[in-house]
C-alpha cells in the first residue's frame, strides 16, 4: 500500500505504507521473506539495466518484499517517489557520493558532519579523484563561495551530530539549484518528522535507520529519499553492484519500529524538552543546546524550519578534564541512561565527546569554522539521546551526577 495513503495523515502512513493483509494467508502482519532467490517465468536474465518499477522479484540483490516494504513506507512519510534501503547509514552516505561524484567532480561537504561522515569525505574521495570542500553550513555567503564549476553535490547534515547546529536547507537547495549541484541532507537525527526536507528542496534525504526510525537500538540500516530517477541510479551502484543491501530481516524489524515513529517523535521531544529545561538551572552545566530551546543560537531558524525539535540534546560541563570526570561518575553511577554511542532508540543514552579527539580523528577545523563549532560544543559535548522514558526518571538518574 502506498499511493493510496496519500492523503492520510503521519500516523497511519507510517503505520500502512509498504504493507497490507497477506493475499495467501490473510495474515494482517507482514511475513518475513528471506529467500535469496525467486522462481521465475523469464527464460534470459537480467541486467541491473533492464529492472523496471514493476518488475518481478529475481534475486534478493536486486529487491527484495520486506525491503521494498520499508523503501515504500520511507518514500511515503517523506513525500518523496522512491526511497532505496542499504546496509547502514553510512553505506547510504557512500552510495550518495559515489554515484553522483566521478573523478574530477567537486563536492562541498558540512565541515562538522557524523564522523564516518566527516572521515569518508576527507579521506577517501579525494583518493578517487574527487575534489571535496568542507563548509560550515550555517555560514550562507561561505557556502555560496565555495561554488566551483564543477560542484554537482552540496551535502550537509541538520541538526548536525554532535553539536546540534542547523542548516538552512531552503536557501541552500536554492544555492545548489543555481549552481547546477544536487543537494543531500543527513536528516539521521530530525527524522521525517522533524523537517519537510523535500518541501524545502532536499534532492536526497537520508537516514541513518539504526536510530529514531529503526527506534529500538537492535538493527543497522540506511535509506536515501528522493525523485525515482535518482533513487534507481543508486539502487543500480549501490545495492546492485556494490553489493550494499539491507538484509530482510533488518527490514522487517525497522519497519515494524517505524510503524510508531511519529507517536515516539512526540514522545522524544516532549522529554528533551523537560530534560533541557532541567539541565539549563543546573549549575554544573555551562550550555545547552537543543533546537527547542529560546538559547538555541538559531532558534528562529528552529522555529521556520523544525516540525519536530527531535530528542538530541547536548550540553557542556565546563573543560575537558571535568567533562571527562562527569563522564566517569556517569558510567559508574547511572541506572537508567546508558552510556553509549548511537541514539535515537527508546533507551535513553549519553556520550561524552571531547573536542579535541573529534578534531584530530574526523574535523581538523581551523580558524573561523574552529570557532563555530567551539561556540556550539566548548572543549566537549555530552551528546544526551532522550528516549522514551518518564522524564522525570531520567531527571533523578542525571541528578545524581549533575
Ligand atoms: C549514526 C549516524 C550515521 C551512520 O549510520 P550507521 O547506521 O551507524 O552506519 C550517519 N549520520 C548520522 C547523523 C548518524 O547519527
Amino acid at each position: 500500500m502506498g499511493k493510496e495513503l496519500k492523503n492520510a495523515g503521519l500516523a497511519t502512513k507510517a503505520i500502512h505504507a509498504g504493507e497490507g493483509p497477506d493475499p495467501v494467508s490473510g495474515a494482517s502482519a507482514p511475513a518475513l521473506q528471506m529467500s535469496s532467490t525467486f522462481v521465475t517465468d523469464q527464460v534470459a536474465g537480467f541486467s541491473a539495466h533492464d529492472l523496471e518499477e514493476e518488475a518481478p522479484y529475481l534475486y534478493g540483490r536486486w529487491a527484495n518484499p520486506n525491503v521494498r516494504a520499508l523503501e515504500t513506507k520511507i518514500s511515503v512519510m517523506e513525500g518523496t517517489e522512491d526511497c532505496v534501503c542499504l546496509a547502514s547509514g553510512m553505506a547510504a552516505a557512500t552510495a550518495i557520493f559515489l554515484t553522483f561524484l566521478s573523478a574530477g567532480d567537486h563536492v562541498i561537504v558540512s565541515d562538522v558532519s557524523y564522523a564516518g561522515v566527516a572521515e569518508l569525505a576527507r579521506d577517501t574521495l579525494p583518493r578517487m579523484g574527487i575534489e571535496v570542500t568542507t563548509v560550515d553550513m550555517s555560514d550562507l555567503p561561505a557556502v555560496s563561495a565555495a561554488i566551483r564549476s564543477n560542484t554537482r553535490l552540496i551535502h550537509t547534515e541538520t541538526p548536525v551530530n554532535p553539536i546540534g547546529r542547523l542548516s538552512d536547507l531552503k536557501a541552500i537547495s536554492e544555492i545548489a539549484r543555481n549552481a547546477g549541484a544536487l543537494l543531500s541532507c543527513d536528516a539521521t537525527f530530525a527524522s521525517p518528522l522533524g523537517q519537510s526536507s523535500r518541501e524545502l528542496g532536499v534532492d536526497l534525504i537520508m537516514h541513518s535507520v539504526t536510530k529514531y526510525i529503526g527506534g529500538h537500538g537492535d538493527a543497522i540500516g540506511g535509506a536515501v529519499a528522493g525523485r525515482r530517477e535518482l533513487i534507481e541510479k543508486m539502487r543500480n551502484e549501490s545495492a546492485i553492484h556494490h553489493g550494499s543491501i539491507m538484509s530482510p530481516f533488518n527490514a522487517w524489524i525497522i519497519a515494524r519500529g517505524m510503524a510508531t515513529l511519529p507517536l515516539r517523535m512526540k514522545a522524544h521531544e516532549a522529554g528533551a524538552t523537560a530534560v533541557a529545561q532541567w539541565l539549563e538551572t543546573r549549575e554544573a552545566v555551562t550550555k545547552v543546546i537543543y533546537p527547542g530551546l529560546k538559547s538555541h543560537p538559531q532558534y528562529e531558524l528552529a522555529q521556520r524550519q523544525m516540525k519536530n525539535m527531535s530528542g538530541m540534546i547536548t550540553f557542556q560541563v565546563g573543560d575537558r578534564a571535568t567533562g571527562e570526570a562527569f563522564a566517569q561518575q556517569m558510567i559508574d553511577k547511572l541506572k537508567i541512561i546508558h552510556y553509549a554511542v548511537s541514539l535515537g532508540h527508546h533507551r535513553s543514552l549519553i556520550f561524552w565527546m571531547g573536542t579535541d579527539a573529534l578534531m584530530e580523528t574526523s574535523f581538523r577545523l581551523e580558524g573561523e569554522n574552529m570557532q563555530s563549532y567551539r561556540d556550539y560544543a566548548g572543549e566537549g559535548v555530552f551528546r544526551l539521546s532522550i528516549g522514551l522514558e518518564d522524564p522525570e526518571d531520567l531527571i533523578a538518574d542525571l541528578a545524581q551526577i549533575i
